[in-house]
């Protein structure tokens, strides 16, 4: 799974470890145009999918910046942690 990577923060270069991750559901709905009324809604919630796989996007817990799963691998990918500590 993609979400074992490490991540860094695009956003303020420095979080590596506290993250929200923000999955998508799609409700299907069918509504009266003329009220707004929801005359039907599916049961069932469904995963959003990007291509193959789930649409997921990753919140950062420091800076709040939020984006694609994506951008915090190849953050952390491109600025490889300075030590290999374990955060205690
Ligand atoms: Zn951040």
């Amino acid at each position: 799974m993609d979400h074992q990577r490490p991540y860094l923060c695009p956003g303020c270069q420095g979080n590596r470890s506290r993250f929200e991750l923000i999955f998508h559901f799609v409700q299907e709905v069918q509504k009266d145009p003329a009220t707004g009324q929801v005359l039907y809604a599916a049961d069932e919630l469904l995963p959003l999918s990007r291509g193959d796989r789930p649409a997921m996007d990753v919140r950062c817990c420091v800076c709040q910046f939020t984006g694609h799963e994506g951008l915090f691998i190849k953050a952390a990918r491109r600025n490889a942690p300075p030590a290999l500590q374990r955060p205690s």
